[in-house]
């Protein structure tokens, strides 16, 4: 199917000045041309033609934080850790949570981490063809040592060795990123730990070896006084991973690490932010309240302190891995630039930037000539009003409308 898009308002997910009125022209599924003004001198009779005039065109955006094995909402955590010995089951949630994240626009995910590595059998069944979902990279099982996680789902190992092992069967299953647990905390508080600089490092040197990316957790529920609490997420940047998630616990010195060392961080703000703003129908204790709102104050101030730095900021929401549903990245942008992020950088953290954090920014991720056509239309202008990326007029993978 050709495809143009006439006089619409382009945002193109580089961090570009918009393009007021553009047109782009789609054919065979990838972005063929695109022009300041309207489109006049072509033969159209074999296109379809939408009149953009008060419409956004941009990338479709790209959450680089789900877990598509959980639902999200109050216990979608707890019963995807129960179900975890029922592949069938969570497969079958998986691809409900894949649909439900493209109708919204999200053309491409990266999931960090699922019981069995079920989400690189559903990568791998949307690229071909057999369900409807995001492009997704995806990195199975999440690696932990039992200080640095308490998750029981997923990939414990015990030693440097054991790490080794399990990066290179993860590596052959068919990851396309590692993702480890480098601090941690049981509930009630013990098992307070740290990957460590020399294992981080083996992660870092193992991924990288085989053209993946690798991510580190980074979440302590600590109070920021805590001594050695800001060492977790330092020891991963200076090991060389390459994306801090969460991120609650990262100090001046980390941040400013990770703006020299080109490290992302994807603050994952919907964490804590969907468990407080749920709290007075979920009747919540006080206590629980006070945790999530201390978590997010200092996941904020840890986030001021890489934009200061210029640290790149990747969007995600952590869906199925917390209450956070899928498809509502629109939320953890608002969340981004009710920090102090501009609109343009935070559309550019769902869009180009989390493309670059996946390594798939050669084909997805801006709108540009000879990129394939995953695009989205709004109703308005996100500039003016981050609302209007929830008013989602139309959504393209591949040039093939899906909404
Ligand atoms: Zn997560």
């Amino acid at each position: 199917m050709n495809l143009i898009i006439r006089n619409v308002n382009l945002i193109d997910g580089s961090g570009a000045d918009p393009i007021p009125s553009a047109s782009v022209v789609v054919e065979n599924g990838v972005i063929s041309w695109i022009g300041e003004g309207d489109v006049s001198s072509m033969n159209r009779s074999h296109y379809e033609e939408i009149n953009g005039q008060d419409l956004t065109l941009m990338p479709g955006t790209l959450d680089c934080h789900e877990h598509f094995c959980g639902d999200g909402g109050k216990d979608g955590v707890r019963i995807m850790s129960q179900q975890a010995d029922d592949r069938d089951v969570l497969f079958e949630r998986a691809v409900n949570n894949a649909r439900r994240a493209l109708m919204a626009g999200q053309t491409s995910a990266r999931d960090v981490g699922s019981p069995h590595g079920i989400s690189i059998t559903l990568a791998r069944a949307v690229a071909a063809g057999a369900i409807p979902g995001p492009r997704i990279t995806a990195s199975g099982q999440w690696i932990q040592f039992p200080t640095t996680w308490p998750g029981a789902n997923m990939r414990t190992v015990n030693s440097a060795d054991q790490m080794r092992e399990t990066i290179t069967a993860q590596i052959a299953q068919g990851a396309g990123l590692i993702k480890v647990g480098a601090t941690g905390e049981h509930e009630d508080g013990s098992g307070y730990g740290t990957l460590g600089y020399d294992v981080a490092k083996i992660v870092a040197d193992m991924a990288h070896a085989a053209g993946l990316k690798a991510a580190a957790h980074c979440w302590y529920a600590r109070p920021e006084d805590t001594p050695g609490v800001f060492e977790g997420a330092r020891q991963a940047v200076a090991a060389g991973i390459d994306s801090i998630e969460h991120g609650t616990h990262i100090d001046e010195e980390t941040a400013k690490l990770m703006a020299e060392m080109g490290t992302y961080h994807v603050p994952t703000q919907s964490t804590w932010d969907y468990p407080v703003r749920a709290a007075k129908r979920w009747n919540m204790p006080r206590s629980d309240l006070e945790k999530y709102e201390h978590q997010r104050d200092s996941s904020i101030a840890s986030l001021k302190r890489c934009m200061k730095y210029g640290v790149k900021i990747v969007a995600g929401t952590d869906a199925g891995g917390a209450p956070v549903r899928h498809g509502t990245l629109v939320r953890e942008m608002e969340l981004l630039v009710l920090s102090g992020m501009s609109p343009m950088d935070s559309i550019r953290a769902a869009t180009g930037l989390a493309a670059e954090l996946t390594g798939t920014l050669d084909h997805v991720g801006t709108v540009e000539v000879g990129k394939l056509a995953d695009l989205i239309l709004v109703d308005g202008d996100p500039l003016y009003d981050m609302q209007a990326l929830r008013n989602i007029w139309a959504v393209f993978q591949g040039g093939q409308r899906i909404r």
